[in-house]
């Protein structure tokens, strides 16, 4: 499952960066669209729950087929829209509980204390791929300093990564989808899978 632009036009990986993969990550086979994966429902800060459709692309060497998740839904296999979460990020770095902040977004503490827990798992990983974005979008940034925690680093490095991105590229997405773009969804790991 990729994370990726949500109206990417074309085929992946034709229109320059969407975070669609240019090609099959497993062989390097070329990819076609392949349908569409099921239905989800992903409930946003508040209202009612958007249904989300991705679409799938299959891999024409290997066979292998990869779904599209949106960016606007933008997170592999939680039920929560991207800001929702991101939110609940920016809380544990400004120091609050979890308890807190599941509070402020009414959602579960459990669930929220998951998101931060991986999504602090992952802090380097998110950290240097938003660096690297970061300097490939404008050369002449300077990397983010130190602000005291992993999951801190993170978030800055990915606001940089972001704030590069439209920049450079116009307003692609909003910025917390853009921010799961990035970091291949806040919360990872993408496994490969055949269907989902
Ligand atoms: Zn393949």
């Amino acid at each position: 499952m990729f994370v990726v632009l949500d109206s990417p036009p074309g085929l992946p990986g034709s229109s320059g960066w969407s975070g669609a993969p240019s090609a099959c990550p497993g062989c390097g086979g070329r990819l076609r669209w392949w349908g569409y994966a099921r239905v989800r429902w992903i409930r946003a800060r508040s209202g009612p729950p958007l249904r989300v459709r991705p679409r799938r692309v299959r891999c024409a060497g290997c066979g292998v087929s990869h779904v599209l998740l949106p960016a606007s839904a933008g997170v592999p296999r939680h039920a929560d829209a991207v800001p929702v979460i991101g939110a609940a990020l920016l809380g544990a770095v400004r120091g609050h509980g979890y308890r807190r902040v599941a509070a402020e977004l009414d959602r579960p503490a459990s669930t929220v204390r998951g998101w931060i827990r991986r999504a602090t798992g992952r802090a380097e990983l998110i950290r240097v791929q938003a660096v690297r974005l970061a300097a490939a979008m404008d050369v002449l940034l300077d990397p983010p300093g130190p602000v005291g925690s992993p999951l801190g680093d993170a978030l800055q490095a990915l606001g940089a990564a972001v704030a590069a991105t439209i920049r450079r590229l116009g307003p692609v997405a909003a910025p917390w989808p853009l921010a799961a773009v990035i970091s291949a969804g806040l919360l990872g790991p993408l496994p490969r899978t055949r269907s989902s």
